[in-house]
């Protein structure tokens, strides 16, 4: 079961602001859904190839970590298993495994870490990158953290020479903003922190109702992320995930918005909005409403069709 874990400076953001307290703090509904949602809806789990990696994309590995973060949202696609840390606790052998596993697999060029948030156990993620970045067939790293909203704090010297390791690689910082609020001046701060030793910070967020499924709310949040030097990567629709269905917002309605969002915004300033296959089969851009198209269906980079899972979703 996903644990509830505020900081003090999240704790204070949720009592301002009740979209980011509808992020972090359970409702007494949450599970309570029927819909058809899964575990795991990126079938993470069949394509762990070693303890700790996931193999699904020819070229590029999933690396998670730890299943610790600073605080943790109901929406998350690993509610499965995120917050419950010992069973996610890699062992030297594990580690050992996976970079044998990437030596034995030279078509890995890109390594995402995420987790849980790999930036919350420094001493751990600097170990463990040591060990990939002297590989040569290594060359791109990602590390995904949600620290500069969840505890801006964190992000503090010992993370950032953590992250200094890697030099002979680009480093993508994927951060995850969801709603404008959460750019306080300490996050601002944190950010900055960050950019001074990663080549990029890119913003994954996704469509959570009751929290950002608003044209304004998005566009304030995407044109705040530009201005602080973060490019707006991936919009998601929310992955059908036991237990988060009442983020699901209804599939006409994102696009809707999105088609609201395209003309307003600058190129910049404009995620890429996806599905993520809940078959692990790709992320599949949504077209906008200047097409005519099928709201129901669509399909995946295999061409297996598939339908959009709608929550019976309630706040
Ligand atoms: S920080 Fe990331 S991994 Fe942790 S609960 Fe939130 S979405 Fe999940």
């Amino acid at each position: 079961m996903l644990a509830t874990r505020l900081s003090p400076y999240l704790e204070k953001l949720t009592r301002k602001c009740p979209a980011i307290q509808r992020e972090f703090v359970p409702t007494k509904n949450e599970g309570q859904d029927e819909t058809s949602t899964f575990d795991d809806p990126l079938v993470e789990e069949q394509h762990t190839v070693t303890r700790g990696l996931v193999h699904k994309y020819g070229n590029r590995a999933l690396i998670l970590l730890t299943m610790n973060c600073a605080a943790y949202c109901r929406f998350c696609t690993r509610r499965r298993k995120v917050s419950d840390i010992e069973k996610g606790r890699l062992s030297d052998q594990d580690i050992e495994n996976m970079v044998k596993y990437v030596k034995a697999h030279p078509e890995i060029k890109e390594l995402l870490f995420s987790g849980g948030d790999p930036s919350t156990v420094p001493v751990l993620l600097k170990k463990v990158l040591q060990k990939f970045v002297k590989l040569p067939q290594i060359k791109i790293i990602r590390v995904a953290s949600r620290l500069p909203v969840s505890n801006p704090a964190m992000v503090n010297k010992q993370l950032l020479n953590a992250l200094k390791v890697v030099k002979k690689q680009p480093l993508y910082l994927m951060v995850h903003f969801e709603h404008p609020a959460e750019i306080t001046s300490e996050a601002v701060e944190a950010v900055k922190k960050l950019q001074k030793v990663a080549t990029m910070l890119l913003n994954q967020s996704i469509f959570l109702k009751g929290v950002n499924d608003d044209v304004e709310i998005l566009s304030e949040l995407f044109s705040r992320l530009v201005e602080i030097g973060i490019k707006p990567y991936y919009l998601y629709r929310c992955d059908p995930v036991k237990g988060a269905e009442s983020f699901i917002v209804p599939f006409k309605r994102e696009v809707e918005i999105f088609t609201q969002l395209r003309k307003r915004l600058s190129g910049l300033a404009v995620p890429t909005y996806v599905i993520d296959a809940p078959n692990g089969a790709g992320k599949i851009p949504a077209p906008l409403n200047f097409w005519n198209f099928d709201h129901e269906n669509y399909q995946d980079f295999n061409g297996k069709k598939l339908r959009v899972v709608e929550g019976e979703s309630h706040l």
